[in-house]
């Protein structure tokens, strides 16, 4: 079995998910507005970096599918050639 990395789309408030073994708290889930006017939802979860355990937030769409996970590490390790995204539209 491969393993994915996601987080459920639509956890509870206080929620607890797993990656691995990496352990993911939904904190809260906040009203956001798209570029294109949308309202939608965001869930924050927080949890602590893999390399050194300092906490750090993840911001992941609600939605009804797993999410990917992007982030699991904080600021300081993250690695910033690995995983970098352009948002479409955007002058690199
Ligand atoms: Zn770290």
């Amino acid at each position: 079995m491969k393993t994915r990395l996601t987080l459920p789309g639509r956890p509870a408030l206080g929620g607890i998910a797993f990656v691995q073994h990496q352990r993911f708290e939904c904190v809260e889930i906040r009203p956001h507005k798209t570029m294109d006017g949308r309202q939608m939802e965001l869930t924050r979860w927080q949890s602590h970096c893999a390399d050194c355990g300092a906490p750090f937030e993840l911001l992941t769409p609600r939605r009804n599918v797993a999410v990917r996970v992007d982030r699991r590490r904080c600021a300081e390790h993250r690695d910033p050639k690995r995983r970098v995204k352009i948002p479409a539209g955007a002058e690199a």
